[in-house]
């Protein structure tokens, strides 16, 4: 009889069906599915009774290395605890971003050293002359290219200039990866804001009222147009408004390859938010009015949306605040890697607006077919052993200063939240089991995107 090194019993969430049974693992893969009463010899067995075993979360938008005192190791414990197995690092690092080969390879050694759950990275261009880098960094391993309309850093966050857009989606087509895109109108914001200093309204809300609409669906529809005649799959990030949604569908029923993801604080918080909570509540793009989030939420139940991301941004108390009531110089962005999952758990399967299945869906299937990412976000014969535990029947409270993030500020403090993750199994070993994170740094892989060219650049098989 064939043993394996672990079971785990629960509530399995398959790709169409929730049900009871038991699922056998060797070599970090899933090797079998069965029923309850089957008999399963293994080495190890872990009964989650009625708790829901969840494909690990797959969270394709996070910032490890925006704010420097952040990196691998506390962003992945925390994503851990949060039940992602694996998470797509953004390129836009401090102080270099991720715009060639050697940057890239650099941090790929510094992954395997450091990570507690697989990780894999995202590239991106230099403002002007970077193209020649896309081919190279698809082949080293980059699961696709992150770009911006907007200027945050001219160096680590650049707007791309059109005539570079054009010229890379043409090259990233040729790759088979995808093209995505922080899309906000930078001259209407610019304008807007300077406006805004020069009335001096600084107040928390003017985030809002400088990045209208328009900023955002202006600039994914011209971004569509670009992947209409390049014929580029396009990924539009952190989308934060349901007219963004009606366009793409537009796009989609013309034929042109267009995805996207919201972020958990758009369907979870509005633009009162930023009242309330001030920089905590600070995001690019902003929260918007609560018939706008309404809107999001219709778009993402009837299917229109296929992920949801967290866009951890890491910032400590020092860049969130800094010292004045001037919202635009706090900085923008919310920890989100350790609450994303829960969060959601609690706002649609605990409350019946989503079944398990589309929960799995939007959390870890999607993500993994947008990205191209073989072998994950599926409880299926042959995938990876990566689960995400919740029991549905525990209550928990958030505490942000108990983060594992060096980030420890977030709205969602001292909010009630009804099921908790009690185990995160990444490749058939617990990385997470309820209360503490269980492996140590390294014990995560980087998962190379598809147009990886191992052999040429040096053979790291996964
Ligand atoms: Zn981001």
């Amino acid at each position: 009889m064939e043993k394996y090194d672990l079971v785990v019993r629960g509530k399995m969430v398959r790709e169409d069906q929730v049900t009871l049974g038991q699922i056998g693992v060797k070599d970090g893969k899933i090797a079998v599915i069965e029923s309850p009463d089957a008999v399963l010899v293994a080495d190890k067995v872990l009964d989650f009774a009625n708790a829901y075993v969840f494909p690990g979360t797959i969270d394709v938008h996070v910032h490890c290395f925006s704010n420097p005192n952040e990196g691998f190791i506390p962003t992945s414990m925390s994503a851990a605890a949060g039940g992602i197995t694996t998470f797509l690092d953004m390129p836009y690092d401090l102080p270099n971003p991720i715009s060639n080969v050697e940057i890239f390879e650099k941090k790929v050694k510094q992954l395997e050293q450091e990570a507690v759950v697989d990780i894999c990275l995202w590239g991106t261009i230099s403002k002007t002359n970077g193209t020649d880098q896309i081919v190279p960094l698809a082949e080293a391993g980059a699961v696709a290219f992150k770009m911006s309309t907007f200027e945050t850093d001219a160096y680590r966050f650049p707007r791309i200039p059109d005539p570079e857009i054009i010229k890379a989606m043409e090259l990233i087509k040729e790759t088979g990866l995808r093209a995505a895109f922080h899309s906000e109108n930078d001259e209407i914001i610019v304008d807007m804001i300077e406006e805004y200093k020069q009335a001096n309204k600084v107040y928390p809300k003017a985030h809002n009222e400088t990045r209208p609409p328009v900023t955002e669906t202006s600039a994914v529809l011209k971004l569509m147009e670009f992947a209409y005649w390049t014929g580029v799959k396009l990924h539009i990030v952190h989308v934060s408004h349901p007219r963004t949604i009606d366009l793409i569908n537009a796009f989609k029923a013309q034929g042109v390859q267009v995805t996207s993801e919201t972020c958990y604080p758009y369907l979870l918080l509005d633009v009162n938010a930023l009242d309330q909570f001030g920089p905590k509540a600070k995001n690019n793009p902003p929260l918007r009015e609560p018939e706008e989030v309404a809107g999001l939420w219709k778009h993402l139940q009837d299917g229109n949306i296929e992920l949801i991301s967290s866009d951890h941004a890491p910032w400590g108390a020092e860049h969130k605040n800094p010292g004045n009531d001037n919202i635009f110089k706090a900085a923008s962005g919310l920890p989100g890697v350790e609450i994303m999952t829960p969060l959601m758990f609690a706002a649609t399967v605990a409350k019946g607006t989503m079944t398990p299945v589309q929960f799995a869906k939007v959390m870890a299937q999607h993500p993994a077919e947008v990205f191209q990412i073989p072998g994950k976000g599926k409880i299926a014969v042959g995938y990876d052993a990566d689960f995400a535990v919740i029991d549905p029947d525990q209550t928990w409270v958030i505490d942000e200063t108990r983060f594992r993030s060096h980030s420890k500020m977030s709205p969602f403090h001292g909010q009630e939240v009804k099921g908790k993750v009690i185990q995160t199994i990444v490749r058939g070993t617990t990385v997470y089991d309820g209360e503490e994170v269980t492996v140590e740094p390294g014990f995560g892989s980087f998962v190379p995107g598809s147009a990886y060219k191992g052999a040429a650049v040096g053979g790291r098989n996964h």
